[in-house]
């Protein structure tokens, strides 16, 4: 039997309006139209370069940035929130319910507060411990699931290591008891040596305490031992969603092949031989029209230039928005 939803969202939209007086005001897209489901207990990956949106649809699903069309909802089992309209007591009792692990660990950590004041500030904002021994308990037992000791909570952050404090992060965002986490380019800052040990915490952690992640990278390498799905985005859209195994197997949208591009091979036969991604990434201010991808892939045709392709199954839990998607898998790219 499936596990039941977590999250879901349908048609989901972020849009800023940008500019000021002297400059003409701007519609900025930043998420468009973006339908998932995300089951309880599950590590479900969202994959794409820096632009695509992946930083604000998680932030959209943390209620820190408007929702401006479609929906998302959040369901526990407990409780059930419809995230566009989160406020008072609901919102309050969501903060608790649903936390953030942020990218730079050197950055995210006050230097003028002890690991352990840094751990207790969510539960003592939150009114979520009757006594300082109530906290102080609370503090050690997420400590320990991060593996920092009683010694560790007395310091003060400059005293450790990316990968120390970015433990630290991850024990001040679990102290509340969340379900849902997200975790936003969590191990980008880090040593390549130091990731895997962040990465396997983060899963223990989630089998252990049976939460539910959103994990944004820009790297296919980092989610592929650690996700169940992974979602591909590109300016603002998803172009290629699947099981991470299927994925990782058959991926089908030229963007995705390209991302796999990127990732090093240690075979020295498949060196170069990969679709290489060129150029940048469009400004959401100004999309392309058709395929968003078109300015960028090589087997545009005129039809993609002009018609923006639907999101359509292709196996089972593999979805996939290219017009050529079918041509390209049997080896026809003319
Ligand atoms: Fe490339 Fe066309 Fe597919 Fe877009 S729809 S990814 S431009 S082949």
């Amino acid at each position: 039997m499936s596990e039941p939803l977590l999250i879901q969202t349908k048609d989901l939209s972020v849009t800023f309006s940008i500019g000021n007086g002297v400059f003409k005001k701007q519609q900025l897209k930043a998420v468009d139209g973006i339908s998932i489901d995300i089951p309880k207990g599950s590590f479900f990956g969202v994959v794409g370069e820096s632009g695509s949106g992946k930083t604000t649809l998680g932030r959209a699903l943390l209620n820190a940035v408007p929702i401006s069309d479609g929906h998302a909802t959040y369901d526990d089992g407990e409780v059930t929130y419809d995230l566009a309209d989160l406020d008072g007591a609901a919102l309050k009792d969501y903060r608790k319910r649903a936390q953030l692990i942020f990218q730079d660990p050197y950055a995210a950590l006050s230097p003028r507060m002890t690991v352990r004041d840094i751990i207790a500030e969510p539960l003592e904002v939150m009114g979520l411990t009757a006594n300082r021994e109530e906290t102080d308990a609370r503090v050690r037992e997420i400590a320990a699931k991060c593996r920092l000791n009683l010694e560790h909570l007395r310091r003060f952050p400059h005293a450790f290591s990316g990968g120390q404090r970015q433990r630290i992060s991850i024990a001040r965002a679990l102290v509340s008891g969340p379900q849902f986490i997200v975790a936003d380019e969590s191990v980008a800052a880090l040593d390549v040596s130091i990731q895997a040990d962040i990465l396997n915490l983060l899963k223990s952690i989630q089998q252990e305490m049976g939460l539910t992640f959103l994990f944004i990278s820009h790297d296919l390498s980092v989610v592929a031992h650690t996700c169940d799905h992974v979602a591909v985005m590109y300016l603002g859209r998803i172009v290629e969603s699947a099981p991470t195994r299927q994925l990782f197997k058959n991926a089908r949208h030229p963007y995705t092949k390209a991302l796999f591009s990127a990732i090093p091979s240690l075979d020295p036969d498949d060196r170069g031989s990969a679709q290489k991604l060129v150029g940048e990434i469009p400004s959401p201010t100004n999309q392309p029209t058709g395929c968003k991808f078109h300015t960028r892939c090589p087997y545009v045709t005129e039809l993609c230039k002009q018609q923006e392709p639907p999101l359509v199954t292709c196996e089972e839990g593999h979805a996939v928005s290219c017009h050529r998607w079918e041509e390209l898998q049997e080896g026809i790219t003319a």
